[in-house]
């Protein structure tokens, strides 16, 4: 039982950070009790194609959308570290750092979750944090979708519970229900490619940094 309340790790390419991620990060807070969460940018990301703008950029969009909540802090040694990063690499880092009584939870939308057995050493995740799964907008955790083996250890480690993230350092899976927000990163480069100013899908320091560096 760990007396520290646990602290949550958000990672993702946040190409732009939006609403739908602001969200995510502070509906786990307030579900799953964490004290603080830990929003980790990806420098480059090995799983998916290279995001269109610069690590320092996403970096500095999740630093001004995340400044006015003292509950949230930004780590930036995957945008620091120059090479691809890999989540069981940070975590393990984390680890190190922070001892190894400290409740993780790596905060997961359903969709990423899904591709949870495609990530590098994925088994080893679970000796290193919890997971705290958010259902997406319309994307519910739907088992008989999973990978067979991911399937298996969410029926294993699966729950509701978030009193379990705080019993052990590692090893759950609490599913959290989110408000449905179908916004995503994709839609709103495209917006903002067309022209459009996507006022209130990203905060209005997010749109201001994306103005004056002339993004996407
Ligand atoms: P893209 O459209 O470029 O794939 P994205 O909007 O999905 O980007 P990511 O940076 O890839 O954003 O996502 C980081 C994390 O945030 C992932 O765990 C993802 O599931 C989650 N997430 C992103 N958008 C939402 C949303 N609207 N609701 C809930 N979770 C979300």
């Amino acid at each position: 039982m760990s007396e520290a309340p646990p602290l949550g790790v958000f990672g993702g390419t946040f190409d732009p950070v939006h609403v739908g991620h602001l969200r995510l990060a502070e509906e786990a807070r307030e579900a799953l009790q964490l004290g603080r969460v830990r929003w980790i940018p990806a420098g480059q990301p090995w799983h998916r194609a290279a995001p269109q703008t610069s690590p320092a950029h996403r970096l500095a969009m999740v630093e001004a959308a995340v400044a006015s909540n003292e509950a949230f802090e930004v780590d930036g040694r995957e945008v620091a570290s120059g090479r691809p990063s890999y989540t069981v690499d940070t975590l393990t880092a984390l680890r190190a750092e922070l001892g190894d009584a400290l409740p993780l939870v790596l905060i997961l939308g359903t969709d990423a979750f899904s591709l949870l057995h495609t990530w590098h050493r994925w088994r080893e995740l679970f000796a290193l944090a919890h997971i705290g799964l958010a259902t997406r907008a319309g994307q519910a955790a739907d088992a008989a979708a999973l990978d067979p083996a991911l399937a298996a250890e969410l029926a294993a480690r699966g729950g509701r519970d978030a009193q379990a993230l705080r019993e052990r350092p590692s090893g759950a899976i609490v599913r959290f229900d989110m408000t449905p927000l179908a916004v995503s990163a994709t839609d709103i480069r495209a917006r903002l490619a067309r022209g459009e100013r996507c006022r209130y899908l990203l905060p209005d320091e997010v749109f201001e940094y994306i103005r004056l560096n002339r993004l996407y």
